[in-house]
């Protein structure tokens, strides 16, 4: 059977990096292309510690698909390129996996239409981690009887979004399940001596946002009740945990028809 054929946009972060040794272990894809900005003319394989892959890092991602003509690019970039790179991959007619976050609602319908017009799919997960996905879906389960809740997200430093495109999809997630059941959340009455100190309000759902050296990506979803309280958290301990899911999007996508978003309608 012919290879999937991958090309990896942002090759050189610490994602791309994890996706290229992901897809070096797998014997049923093949990278074709890396791109970043860094690391240009580095073989991908050396710069991710393994055996050299014969695939050097490239700076232009078109010029990259047109040359090496994949079947699905996978992007880790940054959340202020990410938009320009998805409509470069969809217009290109070449399938997209895309774990980058900060999409807005209205980049998400431009993609759908941009997989339509060009007859591709694409897959934008916030988090590719099955527990992350799993902690989500409780969530979502226990918003339909603990309408009060509130989400801290955790993650290392470097990041340059928040909230979390995790947090953002978890809260959608219960907002939408909230009003399916016509339950709203508690008022609460506070008088913030600390600008910001309740964190962003989602639609009553406030989301707090930690960034400390030492953490990968972690999150907790706190639902209070009368005289109780239930937290479901999840911890990504490493970026490896992100692999299966990512790999996984690899092999389906091309059987995905048109956008589809989150990892849970895969699994
Ligand atoms: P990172 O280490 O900063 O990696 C991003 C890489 O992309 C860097 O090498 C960066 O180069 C490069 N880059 C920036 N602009 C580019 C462009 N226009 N074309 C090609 N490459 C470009 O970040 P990361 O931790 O890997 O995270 C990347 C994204 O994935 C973030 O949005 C993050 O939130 C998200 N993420 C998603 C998941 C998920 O499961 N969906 C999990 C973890 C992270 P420079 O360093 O030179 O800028």
């Amino acid at each position: 059977m012919a290879k999937i054929k991958v090309l990896v946009n942002g090759a050189a972060g610490k994602m791309g990096r994890e996706v290229v040794k992901a897809v070096s272990k797998e014997k049923d894809l093949e990278l074709v292309g890396a791109v970043d900005i860094a690391e240009i003319g580095v073989d991908a394989g050396s710069l991710v510690g393994i055996n050299p892959m014969n695939v050097e890092v490239s700076r232009d991602l078109d010029k990259t698909i047109k040359m090496t003509k994949p079947d699905v690019v996978v992007d880790f970039t940054h959340p202020n390129v990410a938009m320009d790179n998805t409509r470069a991959i969809l217009n290109n007619k070449v399938n997209a996996v895309v774990g980058t976050t900060g999409f807005a609602e209205e980049n998400l319908k431009e993609i759908k239409k941009l997989c339509s017009l060009n007859k591709v799919n694409c897959i934008v997960a916030p988090n590719f981690a099955v527990g992350a996905v799993l902690m989500m879906k409780f969530a979502k389960q226990a918003s339909r009887v603990l309408p009060n809740v509130e989400i801290i997200e955790l993650h290392h430093d470097q990041k340059a979004d928040s909230p979390s495109g995790t947090a953002i999809k978890t809260a959608e997630m219960i907002i939408e399940e909230r009003g399916k059941h016509d339950l709203k959340p508690k008022a609460t009455k506070d008088i913030e001596k600390l600008d910001g100190v309740r964190g962003g309000d989602m639609d009553g759902v406030h989301i707090h946002s930690v960034r400390l050296p030492g953490f990968v990506a972690h999150q907790e979803v706190i639902f209070g009740g009368v005289g109780q309280t239930l937290t479901i958290r999840h911890d990504s301990i490493s970026r490896e945990s992100f692999m299966p899911g990512v790999v996984l999007s690899i092999r389906k996508v091309k059987d995905l028809p048109g956008l589809t978003y989150g990892l849970e309608s895969i699994l």
